[in-house]
């Protein structure tokens, strides 16, 4: 029988990789406090509904990658694959409404889309997601604009730029819609298939088309800017003056729609590196209808999502810090078979003072023992063997200097805790 591997697309993190993303989480988690977002955690399947009305049926995340299977009641049920629409159920669920608003929420968990695996995309992926629920204040815009840096200032990111643009609300979409499809009718048979199937749904994503002869056809295709309607306009113009007030740059990238249906108004991104090498580290915008389309009341929104394997990998081109790695401080080591016992009660000492600790359970020889102390990152050997034993005392070795000393067992701890203090 073959071994069973993980299903494609998926992957197992490993403990050599799994602190970076406790990092990563670490340092979210103090500035989502710091800007007042209140951490929930949510489901990871939901009713298909939510996201075919909640992203939209002609998105390809709605139409090619969901993972939607019937439960054994006959629902239709679907791993998310995103999270805006579950917080914003999550938020009229349990009347946040009736709470201050906006509501200011973050989750992070695994998401799931059917997408071609490849370097740094997998099937079930993981993102923070950050939402202000309840307020069309253009300010809340710019601190969830605001948040997005200061999350990836914290972890060390260089070179962060902000793209921002407004794609406009229902009443001035189907203007620039209109404007959009009378540009491209003359030219639809040269753009790429994937722009002909787009024109009549979903024209706007052409603008979004990675494809060079697509991008120098649509040029000069009317952006959504030029067809925004009154209020529109007052949003972005106010957006754009709240991002100066606060001295954060920005440049306004026209092409910018992003791929899902739900966003009205501001939609932005954030980039990192140098130019050229340049990754979006997140993306987000305001989603005013996103409430209504999944049977809520009017509630406007604005928050973002980051892809956490992307900021580590990020992180790592860019040389930041992870932090300390999480290492065992003392290894306990036994100069022979019959100090073993003796060994493991010193080794549980030190552990319930608070000190990661650990000893060999293989039967390793002495000198083994050693070796296996210095892998484990600990600083400090702890030698019991039956001189030990008898004089009520322990050998400290530093694993660093090569130095040692004796110390009483009475006061082992409290060594200890001085020296790694
Ligand atoms: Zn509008
Ligand atoms: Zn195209």
């Amino acid at each position: 029988m073959s071994i069973i591997r993980a299903p494609r697309g998926v992957r197992d993190i490993l403990p050599e990789e799994s602190w970076k993303w406790e990092y990563v989480f670490a340092v979210t988690r103090k500035v989502a406090g710091d800007f007042g977002y209140r951490e929930v955690h949510l489901p990871v399947f939901e009713h298909t509904e939510l996201f075919s009305r909640g992203v939209g049926e002609t998105t390809d995340v709605v139409e090619k990658e969901m993972y939607t299977f019937e439960d054994r009641s006959g629902r239709s049920l679907t791993l998310r694959p995103e999270l805006s629409a579950s917080m914003v159920r999550s938020y009229l669920e349990n009347r946040m409404d009736k709470q201050h608003q906006p509501a200011k929420l973050w989750s992070a968990g695994p998401m799931f889309r059917y997408e071609r695996p490849q370097k740094g995309r997998y099937r079930q992926f993981w993102q923070i997601d950050f939402e202000a629920i309840g307020s069309q204040d253009p300010y809340v815009d710019v601190e969830s604009i605001e948040l997005s840096l200061e999350v990836f200032r914290r972890l060390g990111l260089s070179n962060l730029e902000v793209v921002v643009n407004s794609v406009g609300c229902p009443v001035c979409r189907p203007v620039h819609k209109n404007a959009l499809q009378d540009f491209l009718r003359p030219r639809l048979d040269q753009l790429c298939e994937t722009c002909q199937g787009r024109f009549d749904r979903n024209p706007l994503r052409i603008l979004d088309c990675k494809n060079p002869s697509c991008r120098a056809l649509t040029d000069k295709a009317p952006d959504t800017i030029s067809c925004l309607c009154d209020e529109c306009s007052e949003h972005f113009d106010r957006v754009k003056g709240g991002l100066n007030r606060i001295g954060a740059s920005y440049s306004i990238d026209n092409r910018l729609v992003r791929g899902l249906d739900y966003y009205t108004k501001t939609a932005y991104e954030v980039l990192s590196g140098d130019l050229g090498a340049q990754n979006a580290v997140c993306g987000g915008g305001r989603y005013d209808n996103l409430a209504e389309s999944i049977g809520g009341p009017h509630t406007p929104g604005v928050g973002f999502a980051t892809g956490v394997e992307r900021i580590i990998l990020t992180m790592e081109q860019q040389g930041c810090s992870f932090g300390k790695t999480p290492n065992i401080d003392v290894f306990v080591v036994f100069t022979n078979p019959s100090s073993k016992d003796e060994a493991v009660s010193v080794l549980y000492g030190i552990r319930r003072a608070g000190i990661a600790a650990d000893m060999d359970y293989t039967g390793k020889s002495f000198k083994a023992q050693f070796k296996a102390a210095g892998g484990s990152g600990a600083l400090y050997a702890c030698v019991i063997g039956p001189e030990e034993i008898s004089s009520g005392r322990a050998t400290i070795k530093d694993l660093v200097s090569g130095e040692q000393e004796t110390v009483s067992r009475d006061v082992l701890t409290v060594f200890l805790e001085a020296r790694l203090r």
